[in-house]
């Protein structure tokens, strides 16, 4: 399974809607300073709901709608506002096997799916904001998503995502931390945690 398309619409500094695409191995993304590089890294961990806003360099989830005038802290324009990340999945594998989805055939079994939408919407009202969730077009809640994306081993705690600067940190860990994110990497890290229950009980 692999990424293979983004589409943003209205989300960070993509003013406008744009369609980035992703390759089977990998895709590099390159650009000046404050060019919005990170900014596609943010909102895939949005779309797929694997990071707190402070994971994704906003204090609150309105401040991920685009706002022309975010340089100066500015919120401009009071009408509607809304942002949309939409992640497209290859499933040609079958990675994702266990879940049904809908689409315009009816339902399906996610494993006979060769592609997988799942999209997120952050909307704002004159006083409050919501969040939506979608897989394949159909509303779901987030736990949706996780029990979907865990059959890859996508997961919040899972280190898929190595953000700037979390090498240094690996780097400066003790021995005995940095062993604890190989064994989560791994998948072992559930089972520690297991035993330890059972030990406690
Ligand atoms: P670097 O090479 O320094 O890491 P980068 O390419 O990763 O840069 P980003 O951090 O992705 O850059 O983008 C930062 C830019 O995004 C800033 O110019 C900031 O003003 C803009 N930005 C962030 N949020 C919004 C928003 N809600 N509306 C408009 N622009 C935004
Ligand atoms: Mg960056």
């Amino acid at each position: 399974m692999h990424i293979k398309e983004l589409v943003l619409d209205n989300f960070k500094s993509f003013g406008r809607k744009t369609r980035i695409p992703f390759y089977e191995d990998f895709t590099t993304v390159s650009g000046p300073n404050g060019s919005g590089k990170s900014n596609i890294i943010d909102s895939i961990l949005f779309a797929l709901g694997l990071a707190r806003t402070s994971g994704i360099r906003a204090e609150k989830l309105t401040d991920l709608i685009y706002n022309p005038g975010h340089q100066d802290g500015e919120r401009e324009g009071d009408e509607e506002r809304e942002a949309s990340v939409e992640v497209i999945l290859d499933n040609a594998d079958g990675t994702l096997e266990r879940g049904t989805v809908v689409n315009a055939a009816g339902t399906e079994d996610v494993g006979d799916c060769s592609e997988i939408s799942i999209k997120r919407r952050v909307k704002e009202t004159e006083d409050n904001y919501y969040s939506y969730y979608y897989i394949n077009g159909r509303s779901v809640n987030l736990s949706d998503i996780q029990d979907l994306l865990a059959q890859a081993g996508v997961t919040p705690e899972g280190y898929n995502v190595v953000m700037q600067g979390d090498v240094t940190e690996i780097i400066n860990m003790t021995p005995h931390a940095r062993r604890e994110i190989i064994d989560e990497i791994a998948g072992v890290a559930q089972f520690d945690a297991k035993k330890e229950d059972a030990f406690e009980e």
